[in-house]
């Protein structure tokens, strides 16, 4: 191209004069230019001054669809419009410029700004300067680009997007992360991100196969379209991990609500290629400012949150809080003890009983495993069952499990059966049933006096090999129980072909079952019913009050576990109560449940005028708070409290007592997600910094905005010593 525009250059102002050599001749001159206009490989253009075309190649104008009577008149700026936004940025100097400025056009992309199809010109031109130094238009070239730049456009496209999703990929993602933070830090704006990671899915990807995962992954996409909108960045940054960038969002009650209805959707269950398959999500969500400036602090934020919504038990989402950086070291640790946790023999097994509703006598005591670590004490399973799942030694720890509850309870005298909980993870291996055999042949316990409790995520992925499970277990003579129902994705088909001996009601449905506005009690009824018919034991877990143990019992529950009877305890005093034949066990414990258990006692800041006071927060509710430690505080006084964080809520005291206040939010908190409330909004570090604290040192502290003037006057109230009750 180039090199066709210096000889038209050279060609063109060059006047031949008659019997002057020419190696091609007058007539031959013309009809090469001809020849060539003719073809597809380069047009003719040319402009006046003004920028309007006095001349374009036939063919250009029959490609553009117009005669070209129409397009001389027109701006060069009207037939070539620059390259759209969504189209590559080239390193081009835009057209417009070029054309202001008099230079020589270099070949540039454009993109034709009128006739009927789309389409992309290369042009380059020279500006025609006369003797006098007039500038009178631009002779030039043009051709035809659009079939290069359509794959170059796919495969800058291909780069940019995920192929199986249509999504942007990791490279897009960050990138677009990075340029609007950048922006957005300059113009004072905030962005959300969330990081969605699913659940289980490598289960289903094991179990029904790649191409099943591929499909489930499109299905997801779709979802998370549908949920988010066309209006926010989501992209796939990893083989089941999604970032999603929402600019101008800092509204926590808006992003709960949205990560909450995330999750709902991605829970339900999909068909893929025919079969059911059944994937939760888990949510970490992080904002800016507040939680972290720069794109690599803001991702670190929303990791550390996800990692926090995974740990407490899936299916959650979680905002980031400067507090889950210690939880995170936490977890690591246990990730990093855990391996020698057997071989250091800090595994213990405790045993709960579960007693007949009817005689309130110990039927089955549930294997509960502890682990007693050499420097934290003892760590709950809740803790570290799911590490152990993760890191891949759920398998060791399970088949310790089994060979220590079968080698216990042989020993124990009568009936009473032993129940062991068993991970899906474990379930899901192929030597599983091998393990529970070997388990059962080396101890020589009765097979009949073990059971297995299992989770409804066996039935997450393959059905039939489930179903095949179970039955060979079932020809090892031991019994199944369905442990947490209820939790899950519940389908009472297969309650129907799975040959359970128990169903065990979960706690969440048997907790506040007697409330009022609780339908909970209908639920136990319905459960209880249902096993019932289909010959089935019913277990109500985590009773606690005598009035749970009456709705319960009165539901017609057959068996029955919880705090009130009493909580797991070493293996050796179960053998001692059974040896003595004491066997029944009395409830003990209080009346009623009281839903607002959830007392706190922390310190905030309490902000006054100037002031700011220490004081106890003593209840928190989403409308309210009652604190401690100021006295005599009039009703009606308008305050601000400091939660922390840059959480202030503006409050108004309702009713006070002493050193005791009750008041009232002007705006109510919002779930946090983790069982707590939040404010919707936070002070933003920018309006920190401009009050003349810096950005950076923000992020980890919680936030005292007012410091207190130097002061002149004594403070309002006076502040009293509250200790720990
Ligand atoms: P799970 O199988 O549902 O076990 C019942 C849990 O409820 C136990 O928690 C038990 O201590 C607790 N619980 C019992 N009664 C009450 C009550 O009245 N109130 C309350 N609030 N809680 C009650 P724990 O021991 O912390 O175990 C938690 C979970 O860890 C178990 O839930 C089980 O899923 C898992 N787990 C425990 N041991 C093992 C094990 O050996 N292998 C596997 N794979 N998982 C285990
Ligand atoms: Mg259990
Ligand atoms: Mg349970």
């Amino acid at each position: 191209m180039a090199g066709l525009l210096s000889r038209l250059k050279k060609v063109e102002p060059v006047e031949q004069g008659e019997g002057e050599l020419n190696p091609f001749g007058h007539a031959s001159r013309a009809a090469l230019l001809g020849s060539l206009e003719n073809s597809d490989l380069g047009w003719f253009w040319a402009s006046d001054a003004g920028g309007r075309i006095v001349y374009l190649s036939e063919p250009a104008a029959r490609r553009i669809g117009k005669p070209s009577e129409e397009i001389v008149g027109l701006t060069i700026t009207e037939i070539f419009a620059p390259l759209d936004d969504n189209d590559t940025p080239t390193n081009e100097r835009p057209l417009k410029f070029q054309l202001a400025a008099r230079n020589a056009i270099r070949p540039v992309t454009v993109q034709l700004g009128i006739g009927e199809h789309p389409g992309w010109w290369e042009i380059a031109g020279v500006p025609q300067i006369d003797e006098e130094g007039n500038f009178n238009g631009y002779h030039g070239i043009a051709r035809d680009v659009s079939e290069e730049h359509e794959s170059k456009r796919n495969a800058e496209k291909l780069s940019r997007y995920d192929s199986l999703t249509g999504l942007s990929n990791r490279h897009r993602t960050s990138k677009l992360l990075e340029t609007t933070l950048t922006a957005f830090k300059a113009s004072k704006r905030s962005c959300a991100i969330m990081l969605i990671d699913l659940d289980r899915f490598k289960q289903v990807n094991d179990t029904m196969g790649h191409p099943a995962g591929d499909e489930l992954l499109k299905q997801v996409a779709g979802r998370l379209r549908r949920i988010l909108g066309e209006d926010v960045e989501i992209g796939r940054i990893g083989g089941d991990e999604f970032k999603v960038i929402m600019p101008d969002e800092e509204d926590r009650g808006v992003l709960g609500d949205l990560a909450q209805r995330t999750i709902q959707m991605i829970s339900q269950p999909y068909s893929v290629n025919g079969m059911r398959a059944v994937i939760g999500c888990s949510i970490g969500v992080a904002i800016a400012p507040f939680d972290g400036i720069e794109s690599d602090e803001l991702i670190k934020a929303a990791d550390l949150a996800l990692y926090a919504a995974k740990g407490g038990g899936r299916g959650q989402f979680r905002f980031y809080s400067s507090d889950l950086k210690d939880q995170a070291g936490y977890r690591h640790q246990i990730e990093s003890d855990l391996r020698d946790a057997i071989a250091k023999d800090e595994l213990e097994m405790h045993f709960q009983p579960i007693v007949d509703a009817k005689t309130h006598e110990v039927a089955c005591v549930e294997a509960l495993m502890r682990w007693n670590h050499h420097e934290r004490g003892m760590i709950s399973p809740a803790d570290f069952i799911p590490v152990a799942e993760e890191v891949g030694i759920i398998r060791e720890m399970g088949e310790w499990a089994l060979n220590n509850v079968c080698q216990t309870i042989v020993n124990w005298p009568g009936a009473v059966t032993a129940a062991v909980n068993v991970s899906a993870v474990q379930f899901s291996s192929e030597d599983f049933v091998e393990i529970v055999r070997r388990a059962l042949q080396k101890s020589g316990v009765n097979p009949e006096r073990i059971e297995l409790e299992i989770t409804e995520s066996v039935f997450v992925g393959d059905m039939e090999r489930a179903l095949r499970v179970f039955a060979e277990l079932k020809e090892l003579g031991v019994q199944l129980s369905l442990d947490d129902f209820g939790t899950g994705y519940s389908s009472l088909s297969y309650l129907r072909d799975a040959p359970f001996d128990k169903i065990k009601i979960d706690q969440s449905f048997v907790r506040g079952c007697t409330a009022p506005d609780n339908r909970n009690d209908a639920i136990i009824a319905a459960v209880v019913g249902l096993a019932g018919a289909l010959g089935m034991k019913t277990v109500a877990e985590g009773v606690e009050t005598k009035d749970e143990l009456e709705a319960v019992t009165q539901q017609g529950a057959t068996l029955l576990q919880g705090m009130l009877f009493s909580r797991a305890i070493p293996g050796e005093e179960i053998l001692d109560r059974l040896e003595r034949g004491e066997l029944e066990f009395k409830p003990l414990g209080p009346a009623k449940y009281r839903s607002d258990r959830r007392t706190q006692f922390r310190k905030i800041g309490l902000i006054h005028g100037d002031d700011r006071y220490n004081v106890f927060l003593r209840n928190l509710s989403k409308t309210g708070a009652k604190v401690e430690g100021l006295l005599d505080v009039p009703v009606g006084t308008d305050i601000v409290l400091d939660l922390g964080g840059g959480q202030l809520a503006v409050a108004t005291v309702r009713r006070s007592e002493g050193f005791s206040q009750g008041v009232e939010f002007e705006t109510h908190l919002i779930n946090d997600g983790a069982n707590g409330l939040c404010t919707r909004h936070r002070v933003s570090p920018y309006q920190l910094e401009a009050a003349g604290k810096p950005l950076r040192s923000l992020n980890d502290e919680a936030v005292a905005v007012y410091t207190g003037a130097a002061r002149t006057s004594p403070k309002a109230f006076v502040e009293v010593e509250i200790g720990r009750r």
